[in-house]
């Protein structure tokens, strides 16, 4: 890397660069291929109540490639959003996903579940992002009550007021929003009073050491007694073990949502998983 090559030594068509910039087009013009050859593909992760029953899920984005490999957001969504063409990918999302929705609701065992979306900023920047979303609403029929958009702290450092304007649009129709990876941005904590917020969504990243790490445990905390102070659902992600679920439900966390339930799982399998978990298991600390 260029970098490494020491500060003021910065050379900017490199081969190891050019070769970067011609994998990024490469990536580029692959995502529109995925477009348009249906390569995409939502996975639904269960997200559970302190008792155990299935709230709903989150819908995550696969690619699945022709070759077989399955690619995960990580490596294609910031390509995705550097060229822009997260607005496309996240218009099929949203569209996917509240076909999914509607389907759920049509059924009487999972008509009460909710599916949160991954919005990304650039998608909720754009100008059409409202009408858009009213409009595959009306087309599938979906009921927005069931609807969270999960929207990062990102958006919030950009423009709060568009923001706080679109989600409220948004909110009248009875859509809830979700701020995801709570704690890692860098923006301030008064906004958190001027949006319309349901839940924060704590980030895996304070999951993984908090049974171990005294300042990442109270972090957790410090997150869910904000929320609860502001009215606000926490939900922690990234909950691995019984031993980190019981750290969350003494410290009063409303939901969960990680590998110890379920990890993302095609519609099929998410279906089973729900009408398996509609109801609350006997409660016990240790029943699993
Ligand atoms: P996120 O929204 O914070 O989603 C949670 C991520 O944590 C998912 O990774 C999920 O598979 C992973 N996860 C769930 N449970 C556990 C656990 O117990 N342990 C650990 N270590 N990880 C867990 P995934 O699916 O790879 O997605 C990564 C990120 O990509 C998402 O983070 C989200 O920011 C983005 N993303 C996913 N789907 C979409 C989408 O449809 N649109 C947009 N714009 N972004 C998406
Ligand atoms: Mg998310
Ligand atoms: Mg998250
Ligand atoms: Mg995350």
């Amino acid at each position: 890397q260029a970098k490494s090559a020491g500060r003021k030594t910065y050379r900017f068509f490199d081969p190891v660069m050019q070769e970067s910039m011609v994998a990024q087009l490469n990536l580029q013009l692959s995502l529109r291929s995925a477009l348009t050859d249906d390569e995409f593909v939502l996975y639904y992760q269960p997200q559970v109540g302190s008792d155990g029953a299935v709230l709903g899920a989150e819908a995550l984005i696969r690619w699945q490639c022709k070759d077989g490999r399955m690619i995960l957001p990580g490596d294609f969504i910031h390509a995705a959003e550097a060229s822009g063409q997260i607005v496309e990918i996240g218009h099929w999302v949203l569209a996917t996903a509240c076909k999914q929705l509607a389907h759920w609701s049509r059924c009487a065992a999972t008509q009460h579940l909710t599916l949160s979306i991954n919005i990304s900023a650039l998608q909720f920047l754009e100008a059409d992002f409202v009408t858009d979303t009213e409009e595959i609403f009306a087309a599938t029929g979906v009921d927005p009550r069931r609807v969270k958009l999960e929207l990062t702290e990102s958006l919030l450092v950009t423009d709060v007021v568009s923001t706080a304007e679109k989600m409220e649009h948004l909110k009248a129709l009875g859509v809830m929003f979700a701020l995801d990876d709570f704690g890692t941005g860098y923006s301030s904590l008064s906004y958190l009073r001027k949006l319309p917020l349901d839940q924060l969504k704590i980030d895996t990243t304070f999951m993984r050491d908090v049974l171990t790490s005294r300042s990442d445990a109270s972090i957790v905390r410090s997150i869910i007694a904000l929320g609860d102070s502001l009215g606000l659902e926490v939900l922690a992600e990234g909950v691995e073990s019984i031993g980190q679920r019981d750290f969350l439900h003494d410290a009063g966390c409303d939901a969960y949502q990680g590998f110890l339930y379920r990890p993302g799982l095609p519609a099929e399998g998410f279906m089973q998983y729900a009408t398996a978990h509609l109801r609350a298991p006997p409660i016990g600390r240790h029943a699993g």
